[in-house]
């Protein structure tokens, strides 16, 4: 705050110099012992040798951390300088003087403006192989393992990556007079035209097509963020791989729909896949998706799919994984890794809709679930009823609270199976774990960095990490999720 009135004192000095040494003054000051090696729009060579977690190649110049979009690993490039900070430093890709051997052009057209995709410019087989190597690396670095002794798996890959996403969320926009829906621009709210996205099912694309056709026809206006007028806002589609059942939400700004059965007829003779046809109402100026009035327009509040043979019902607003098929490859892993006789209980902190816990259910004597979100339990419930799992029970709450009160009510566990968001599990939780000294843990994590810091904890508090099996849910991103065995440690 103070750096400003030293300004008039420097006079004898050249302007430009003057803001350069105030500018290191500033980060030695913010630093102490840093000394910027380099500055905003400096034009650099970097050798990458890493990527990082977003997919960003990483090099060093004379020991300062650069971040590179697009760049990979074992690439010589010229790159400008975007953005410097404390610890780390972020720079644009110019040239390439050496390009990776495992580098490809990416299929998709818009690759480079959408960033809804990270990786398409890295082979498949390498893609997978970066994963894994990144959940080693953090389980050396964080949680201090031994890779000789806890086995890392390769990623498990999809045969075909591509067309795997089950559900789209599309926002729309006008040009130049007619509707337009896609994507926004990376790090804007423009909005680009998209008529086809190559990780999303073939039918949701089809069905946000027609959804934009038929809307531009009956003069349904588009609604604009600036001005908060206009209509429809996004538009929601849902697919069932295994049933072919398709969903759309349209989500409007404002009660009335005009030409509703107009738009309703059309759409039902384009897509005979068609089961479900529901309005949202989202009046609020905010960049939330949903709002709170949900009404089916046409048809079924639910479409169905299946995960492995347990069958769920989707709404609307209801969550439910993205990639079906690796959905399938992961709880399997989860399943083999609780290694069930049927006399256990289980408990699934963090249980969502319930989807592992009914995989779970097929082989335990009983599985208590524990999930935050009312909504999600509710789909839960409906779920165990819908698969005549009735060994299961599922309670609303924070899993760090309501465990111990199990606990307290003299629940044992056999086995407890976690899933929780990025930032990984509560403290609390992992004392719990500690506490109930279940014989084993299954740990899905789609964060390996916090995946590591909580096996730390559990390793410290008498558990031993068997073995990792990174699973790729979403190829051609920077994701990574993994399912980890833990077992109780004799003593
Ligand atoms: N296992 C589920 C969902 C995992 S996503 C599935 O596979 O479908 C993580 C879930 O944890 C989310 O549903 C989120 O609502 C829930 N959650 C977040 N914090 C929580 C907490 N403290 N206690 C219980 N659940 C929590």
């Amino acid at each position: 705050m103070a750096k400003r009135k030293k300004q008039t004192k420097q006079t004898t000095e050249t302007k430009q110099t003057t803001q350069k040494k105030r500018k290191q003054a500033k980060k030695q000051a913010a630093s102490p012992g840093f000394t910027p090696v380099v500055e905003k729009n400096d034009i650099i060579d970097l050798t990458i040798d890493d990527l990082n977690h977003e997919g960003m190649g990483v090099g060093k110049y004379q020991g300062y951390t650069l971040f590179v979009k697009h760049a990979l690993p074992g690439e010589s490039i010229k790159a400008k300088v975007l953005k410097t900070k404390k610890r780390f430093g972020y720079a644009k890709l110019l040239e390439r003087y050496e390009s990776s051997t495992a580098r490809v052009t990416p299929l998709c057209p818009i690759f480079d403006q959408c960033g809804g995709c990270q990786l398409q410019h890295l082979q498949y087989e390498e893609q997978l192989r970066q994963k894994q190597r990144q959940v080693q690396s953090q389980l050396q670095r964080m949680a201090h393992l031994d890779l000789d002794k806890v086995s890392v798996h390769p990623t498990l890959g999809m045969e075909d990556p591509w067309r795997y996403r089950n559900k789209a969320q599309v926002p729309i926009g006008e040009h130049e007079g007619g509707l337009i829906g896609g994507f926004y621009r990376q790090g804007t709210h423009d909005i680009i035209d998209m008529n086809e996205c190559l990780i999303q099912h073939e039918q949701n694309d089809s069905l946000v097509q027609q959804v934009k056709d038929t809307a531009e026809k009956l003069g349904i206006t588009a609604y604009n963020e600036n001005t908060h007028q206009g209509l429809l806002r996004h538009v929601v589609t849902k697919y069932g791989f295994k049933t072919d059942e398709l969903m759309v939400v349209l989500i409007t700004n404002g009660d009335q729909l005009p030409h509703q059965d107009e738009l309703i007829n059309a759409l039902k003779a384009k897509l005979p896949q068609l089961k479900s046809i529901v309005q949202n109402v989202n009046t609020t100026r905010t960049n939330v998706i949903f709002g709170d009035v949900t009404r089916v327009l046409w048809g079924e509040t639910y479409i169905y799919d299946y995960i492995g043979d347990i069958k769920f019902a989707i709404s609307a607003r209801s969550f439910y994984q993205v990639n079906p098929q690796q959905t399938e490859v992961l709880y399997a892993k989860a399943l083999e890794y609780a290694d069930l006789q049927g006399n256990e209980t289980v408990i699934d902190a963090y249980c969502g809709i319930g989807t592992i816990s009914l995989f779970l259910a097929q082989q335990a004597k009983r599985v208590l679930g524990v999930e935050v979100v009312p909504e999600a339990i509710s789909d839960a419930k409906r779920n165990a009823r819908l698969n005549h799992l009735e060994n299961t029970d599922f309670a609303v709450g924070e899993a760090e609270k309501v465990i111990p009160w199990w606990q307290a009510q003299g629940v044992h566990a056999d086995v407890i199976v976690v899933d929780p968001p990025r930032k990984g599990c509560d403290e609390a939780l992992l004392q719990t774990i500690t506490d109930m000294k279940p014989q084993k843990v299954v740990y899905v994590s789609c964060n390996p960095a916090t995946l590591a810091r909580d096996l730390k904890v559990l390793e410290e508090g008498g558990f031993e990490t068997k073995e990792v099996q990174p699973v790729d849910m979403f190829p051609h991103t920077s994701h990574v999720e993994c399912v980890s065995q833990i077992v109780l440690k004799d003593d």
